[in-house]
């Protein structure tokens, strides 16, 4: 299995960022923290309280010595994502760990064009994110709705916040780069097709040639050519959370969001292309559900279920995906450039998809105003993907009902 992105080494431009980041995490995770119960206060979500630590060459009490230049170093809300953390079943030591410990971790080619970059930690369990002050803001704001959504929906789609940080360098520049620690949606399988579905049209063709697909590609709304189907019970499910996630996110004015979606085809040929199945589909026949860290099937788990995965290195460990069977049929693509979706060919594939709600901080500001006016001399407005947060819920839910379907 290829691994993804740029290994970050000394001498990599961002090399001390990261190393920074990570001695800043290991200070904050050995703090001593009282033990708090899951009813948060108040006082915890206040995000008056700025709190710079001093990362010194010389080390403290939680801090080894290190080489490099003195850094501050921030944590935002330490005990809601302590708590956050503790609710999603995320052991101390394993995140310590994986982000401190494991070794490098790997720059991914800057897949948006919002100018974020993104890190997987070496376990490949987590995905850090820089994000831009007004993202930062718009997390700290939603912060207390937020975690009673993750504490009372434990299968929700919604991008797990597990840390949320600034590094601060010191000397001239002063330079200030945020941080935002998420679970990898895409971590546990492999995975031969991705797709960041927004439902809308404008911008959304990431390729156009079949040949230059491959399992890396970030393939977008127009480039989907396929149904999925899920089983009556799953699919209950997965749109009654669905409708709650994204009630949610048109209360605290959300949009920009996507549906990351990852496709495992349980059946591929030597040469990596997947395999179709009979159209009567037993989803017995692909049991056991889960994969094994090795990428072996796991024999342990003998039932479907919505319940989030728990990591496979670990039993009971982090929930990192949905992760749930289902039938894909392929479609044909239509010419237009239309958001519909293409025509049925009646050639199915047996699959597992990995899904989760991201990109999540961008709400609905003066900005977006601006963009959408300005875009609408030149396009069909609807079909831009910054419209007010109603639309851009009610079009987002429209498509992902049309693509993940109840299998009949
Ligand atoms: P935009 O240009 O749309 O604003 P962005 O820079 O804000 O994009 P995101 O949309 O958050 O970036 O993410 C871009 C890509 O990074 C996604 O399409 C996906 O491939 C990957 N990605 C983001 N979050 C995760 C995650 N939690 N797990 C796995 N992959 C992720
Ligand atoms: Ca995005
Ligand atoms: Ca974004």
């Amino acid at each position: 299995r290829r691994r993804k992105g740029v290994i970050i080494l000394r001498g990599h431009k961002n090399y001390e960022l990261m190393c920074n980041l990570q001695r800043g995490i290991r200070h904050s995770l050995q703090r001593p923290a009282s033990a708090t119960s899951v009813d948060l206060r108040e006082k915890v979500f206040d995000t008056k309280e700025k709190r710079w630590t001093k990362i010194t060459q010389e080390g403290s009490n939680n801090t080894p010595p290190h080489q490099s230049s003195e850094f501050k170093f921030k944590d935002y809300c330490p005990t809601v994502f302590r708590t956050l953390r503790t609710l999603l079943k995320v052991d101390p030591e394993e995140y310590k760990k994986s982000i401190c410990e494991t070794g490098p971790m790997r720059e991914l080619s800057s897949p948006g064009k919002s100018g974020s970059f993104f890190y997987l930690t070496n376990d490949e369990k987590y995905v850090i994110k820089t994000i831009k002050k007004a993202e930062i803001k718009v997390i700290l704001r939603m912060l207390p709705e937020y975690y009673n959504h993750i504490r009372t929906f434990e299968n929700t789609l919604i991008s797990k916040f597990y840390g949320l940080h600034c590094v601060k360098l010191t000397g001239s520049t002063q330079k200030k780069v945020r941080f935002v620690i998420m679970g990898n949606l895409l971590g546990t399988n492999v995975i031969h097709r991705c797709f960041d579905l927004k439902g809308s049209s404008h911008g959304r063709l990431a390729v156009k040639h079949e040949s230059k697909i491959d399992s890396s590609t970030m393939l977008k709304d127009l480039d989907l050519n396929f149904i999925f189907k899920l089983r009556k019970s799953l699919f209950r499910e997965f749109s009654r959370q669905l409708d709650r996630d994204i009630d949610f996110l048109e209360q605290e004015r959300i949009m920009g969001y996507s549906l990351l979606l990852g496709v495992h085809f349980r059946q591929v040929s030597h040469t990596g292309e997947p395999i179709s199945c009979e159209e009567t589909f037993q989803y017995e026949l692909c049991l056991p559900l889960f994969p094994a860290a090795n990428g072996a099937l796991n024999s342990g788990s003998a039932t479907p279920t919505t319940k989030p995965v728990s990591d496979p290195n670990k039993e009971g460990a982090t929930r990192l995906s949905m992760n749930v069977p289902a039938r894909a049929e392929q479609t044909k693509k239509n010419d237009s450039e239309s958001q519909s979706i293409g025509k049925r060919t009646g050639v199915y594939y047996d699959v597992v998809l990995h899904f989760g709600i991201i990109d999540i901080l961008q709400d609905y500001d003066i900005n977006k105003k601006l963009e959408h006016a300005y875009k609408s001399f030149q396009y069909d407005p609807t079909s831009i993907s910054s419209v007010d947060p109603r639309q851009y819920s009610r079009r987002f839910r429209d498509f992902i009902f049309r693509v993940i379907t109840e299998d009949t």
